[in-house]
């Protein structure tokens, strides 16, 4: 383990793996089954204080710094894939624009609920026509007495049918747009003129729940604005640089967990008389899986180093974020290789790992959009 990771780290990592080996993963047929995280563990995760790792403690959380907090990550991403997202939203895209930039009374309002797991978040950038080009949104938010009112559309968002708490972009100045005149809101669940559309129907990732939320004159009090108006662009490029590094972490951990699962299939299936563990081609995929995770946690460990030491990390996340969930999209598609047509079984949790693993190259960023960020920033006078 990376040695800058704090010595209390290191002991909840380890509570962590203890978790997941003995709660979560006999619990994975049944979320996967049921498409909902047993109520039974979801109060397991609140007592671990794994809702609020990376909230100030000030606001009921642990404080967690990201290096910490993305190792922590990794090993619970060990399990199904519903468990890291439910805890990881409320950690980093559903609750940094309040930490970053919220006021004192949205700090105290929010946070505590958020850190408990007492409320769900939920954040709402995307939009039919605004995916990679998050500055095309059409949301907007017009001002009116004592507040602001919302109409548009956004989808695929992440918790949205049981989020209580929204962190909503839309436009303020048209003409401004991303210099200026986008803003980010807080909108509580039951907000009047806020609901929730279609639930989306998808390839992998059950459990955790992406819809369509639709705002018709829904009405934010002044309080639901964060930080200044025409500010919301920055506070959502602050709050998705960190999450760049939480998808790393997660793809990191699932990939780590399906090599282990290919090392022991690859000792125990036996063909031509001997395990396939001795073909060559097997330890070439084997070892190809290994280097390249092994390099992609070298690169989360320094990233987030990096970033808890002050420094801008802007390209580093974004290199990061490509070269873990591509390396974990290949982990995945070899582990089921050497899996053989059991591979493609449902009754194998490699099946289900490699479907849950290929949205991790779109969310948070598509791996095209980290190049473009990567080589802008090579490119630049
Ligand atoms: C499981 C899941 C969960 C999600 N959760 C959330 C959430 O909670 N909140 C939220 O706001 N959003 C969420 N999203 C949305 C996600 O962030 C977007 O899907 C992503 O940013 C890509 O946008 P898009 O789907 O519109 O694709 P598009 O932007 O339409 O891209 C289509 C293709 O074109 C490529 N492309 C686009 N522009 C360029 C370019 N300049 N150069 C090269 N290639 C380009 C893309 O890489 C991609 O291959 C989620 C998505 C998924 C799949």
């Amino acid at each position: 383990m990376d040695n800058r990771i704090t010595e209390e780290a290191r002991h909840f990592i380890g509570e962590i793996s203890r978790f997941v080996r003995d709660e979560c993963i006999p619990a994975e047929d049944a979320i996967e089954e049921t498409g909902t995280l047993p109520e039974p563990l979801v109060t397991r995760m609140k007592d671990l204080g794994l809702f609020g790792l990376r909230i100030p403690a000030s606001y009921g959380g642990a404080g967690m710094n990201l290096l910490d907090y993305c190792f922590v990550l990794k090993e619970l991403s060990k399990s199904h894939d519903a468990i890291r997202a439910r805890m990881s939203i409320n950690n980093g895209i559903g609750s940094m624009a309040i930490v970053n930039d919220g006021s004192e009374d949205q700090k105290s309002r929010y946070l505590p609920v958020l850190a408990g797991g007492a409320a769900i978040a939920a954040f709402a950038l995307t939009e039919p026509g605004a995916g990679s080009d998050a500055s095309a949104i059409a949301t907007t938010a017009v001002k009116t007495g004592g507040g602001w009112l919302l109409n548009g559309m956004k989808h695929f968002i992440t918790n949205a049918p049981i989020a209580d708490i929204f962190t909503v972009i839309a436009v303020t100045d048209k003409e401004k747009r991303a210099r200026g005149g986008i803003s980010a809101f807080l909108v509580e669940k039951g907000a009047p003129g806020l609901s929730i559309g279609a639930l989306h129907n998808t390839m992998g990732g059950k459990g955790w729940l992406q819809a369509e939320v639709i705002f018709e004159d829904c009405f934010v009090p002044d309080a639901g604005l964060i930080g200044a108006a025409g500010s919301g662009f920055k506070t959502a490029m602050k709050t998705l640089n960190e999450g760049r590094l939480s998808a790393a972490a997660s793809a990191i951990g699932i990939g780590e967990r399906l090599l282990s699962m290919g090392v022991d299939y690859a000792k125990l299936r036996k063909q031509f008389g001997k395990p396939i563990a001795e073909f060559e081609a097997i330890q070439w995929m084997l070892a190809d899986s290994a280097t390249e995770l092994f390099a992609a946690d070298r690169m989360l460990a320094d990233t987030a180093f990096r970033f808890d030491s002050g420094e801008d990390i802007r390209t580093q996340s974004s290199m990061t974020k490509l070269f873990a969930t591509e390396s974990a999209f290949r982990v995945a598609d070899r582990v089921l290789q050497i899996h053989g047509g059991m591979g493609f079984m449902r009754e194998t949790k490699v099946e289900r790992m490699f479907r849950d693993i290929r949205a991790y190259r779109i969310f948070e960023g598509t791996s095209e959009i980290q190049r473009y960020m990567i080589a802008r920033d090579l490119l630049k006078d």
